[in-house]
């Protein structure tokens, strides 16, 4: 180990798998260093707690070694654990499960994003809070996720020419809303209050967000969805698994 760097941050598990008889690679986005990989060595070979704190949405103070290709753990502090809350609620846990497959999708290893970590940990917290939906959260995170990654949606300007809102149509691959001159074939007419939705999921705001009706929240949750895909090479797996009110 003489030479071999060592680090300590904070982390939150994004997705662990198996590694020969007894270990286990833990991918996670850490604070300061941006998504990492490491390997936990031993965590299958006996029920160490070490290994129950590494598991998909944990936070975790890590510490580890710096390797050529994979570092490894050599501590793991619980910092927040909400499995317990999240995991007996089927729609908070298919909400959990898409956003640390999107998270694990928007990250780079070696390219840090302190924002993207706030808004994962904090996305979490709400989650197993149930103070709101866990379809709002979801989406509110997905959205917000998008626009630290650079691609924010316009939910009421033309998000092609600017021109000022708001406007009847939404179009993924225009970035959004967009005015009767940029609207293109195949542009989504949403409710006006769909929109309203997005825009308090986009900026937060949770007062006008828990006020929707449900019928707004489902057809938002497709334009978010869409406009994942759109962003995202292939869909999100753990997108199918969510329930939507139709
Ligand atoms: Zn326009």
């Amino acid at each position: 180990m003489v030479g071999m760097p060592l680090y300590r941050d904070a982390a939150i598990v994004l997705r662990t798998h198996k590694l020969g008889e007894a270990d286990r690679i833990v991918t996670m986005l850490s604070r300061g260093r941006g998504k990492v990989r490491a390997v936990a060595k031993g965590v299958r070979r006996t029920r160490s707690k070490f290994g129950a704190r590494l598991e998909p949405g944990m936070v975790v103070d890590l510490q580890c070694y710096e390797g050529r290709n994979l570092d490894t753990i050599t501590q793991a502090e619980s910092l927040a654990s909400y499995g317990e809350a999240i995991a007996h609620d089927y729609a908070a846990w298919t909400a959990l499960s898409a956003m640390l497959e999107t998270c694990d999708r928007l990250t780079e290893e070696g390219e840090p994003s302190p924002q993207q970590f706030i808004l994962l940990a904090g996305a979490l917290a709400s989650l197993a809070g149930g103070v709101h939906e866990p379809g709002l959260v979801l989406d509110s995170y997905l959205l917000r996720a998008m626009a630290i990654a650079g691609w924010a949606a316009s939910f009421h300007d033309c998000a092609r020419c600017g021109a000022g809102g708001p406007h009847g149509a939404f179009n993924v691959s225009a970035g959004g809303a967009v005015c009767p001159v940029c609207r293109a074939p195949g542009s989504a007419a949403p409710a006006p209050e769909t929109m309203v939705l997005l825009a308090a999921l986009l900026t937060g705001d949770w007062a006008a967000a828990d006020a929707s009706e449900r019928r707004n929240r489902s057809e938002g949750s497709g334009l978010v969805a869409a406009f994942l895909q759109w962003h995202l090479e292939r869909g999100v797996r753990s997108l199918r698994l969510v329930e939507r009110a139709t």
